[in-house]
Parts: structure tokens; C-alpha cells; sequence
């Protein structure tokens, strides 16, 4: 997880992280079996980074191009706010959320694996992408993780993020005693 001033510089101004869904969150595989049922595979470490951000004040919205009911339920169980579910243009989407938080574009973070991410990933201030990415997607962005979508790919980006806003280990820290005091009643 190197990167430069140049990059650091622009997700210090992050504000808003919007994450792909298909690809980044999982690995792009979809598990279709009889009577309509769809499973996907998340990662728990991507789960931990939306709590990460949370306490850190990072905001996390999803943006999914194809709609999938298990997205939804993702969100759900992450306290995921802002969840666009079958979005092809994710445009839209991104100018609502920007609306909605009075954001620049150099504040929002966007992170994809697939062409349908690219206009968007060219309006973000800091256009991330997964290892395992398409290569046009990967050209985009100014970092790619080290981490392949659905392994943690997110997390990664989280922390990416909050170091380079000098908050990481303060949010590590609050995180663990929201934990201790949740788990302790
Ligand atoms: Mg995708």
C-alpha cells in the first residue's frame, strides 16, 4: 500500500467513498440456482471498513449497475445509507449524492472494476479501482489496491483513505471501544 504525495494529496480531501458493488465487493461471481434464488459472496474485512469509515466520519454510499436483491440486504445489514440498486448510468446517482452532502468532486472517492464505471470514476476526484479490474478501469484510477474485489478491496481503500486524512489510528481506536462497549451491553 504505496502511494504517492500526489495521490495521498487528493484522498486527504475525500470525503465520500461510492463503491461499485459487482466485482469490487465481490469477486463479480453470481451464484444463480433454482427458483430464481442469487447468491453473491461478501467479505467481512470490507464490512469492518464501513465501520472503520463510519466512526471515522467517512461517508459510504453503493452504486451497482446490474439490481440484485442481495445488495440490498449487504446494505442493510452495513447501515448503508446511500445504496443505488440497478443504476447502468451512474451518473445520476453520483451528482444526487454530491447534491445531497454538498460535496466538490475532489471530496468524493469512487472505486470500480468495469467499464460502467469509468464516467464516473473520470468525474471523482480520486477514481480508485479494484486489482482484478478491467484494464481501461485500472488505468483510470490513481491507486489500485493490492486486494482483489471481494477480498477486501474496500477495506483497503478505507484505510487508504483515513491514513492519508491522518485519522486512521484514532478511528482504529474508537472502533475497538465501540465494540468492547456494544459487546460488554
Ligand atoms: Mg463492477
Amino acid at each position: 500500500m504505496n502511494i504517492n504525495k500526489e495521490v495521498e494529496e487528493k484522498l486527504k480531501k475525500v470525503n465520500l467513498l461510492i463503491s461499485d458493488v459487482d466485482g469490487v465487493l465481490t469477486d463479480g461471481s453470481i451464484y444463480i440456482g433454482a427458483g430464481n434464488v442469487e447468491l453473491k459472496k461478501f467479505s467481512v474485512e470490507d464490512g469492518a471498513g464501513v465501520a472503520l469509515a463510519k466512526v471515522a466520519g467517512l461517508k459510504i454510499a453503493f452504486l451497482s449497475g446490474r439490481y440484485s436483491p442481495a445488495t440490498d440486504i449487504r446494505a442493510k445489514e452495513l447501515k448503508i445509507e446511500d445504496v443505488y440498486n440497478g443504476m447502468l448510468n451512474k451518473i445520476p446517482a453520483y451528482e444526487e449524492l454530491k447534491q445531497k452532502y454538498n460535496l466538490e468532486d475532489s471530496e468524493i472517492a469512487y472505486i470500480g472494476d468495469g467499464l460502467i464505471d469509468l464516467p464516473v470514476m473520470e468525474k471523482s476526484g480520486a477514481p480508485l479501482s479494484v486489482r482484478n479490474a478491467y484494464l481501461p478501469v485500472k488505468k483510470a484510477a490513481v491507486y489500485v489496491t493490492d486486494k482483489n474485489g471481494g477480498s477486501g478491496a474496500l477495506r483497503e481503500a478505507v484505510d487508504l483513505i483515513l491514513k492519508a486524512k491522518g485519522v486512521y489510528e484514532e478511528a482504529i481506536k474508537r472502533l475497538t471501544k465501540k465494540v468492547i462497549e456494544t459487546s460488554s451491553g
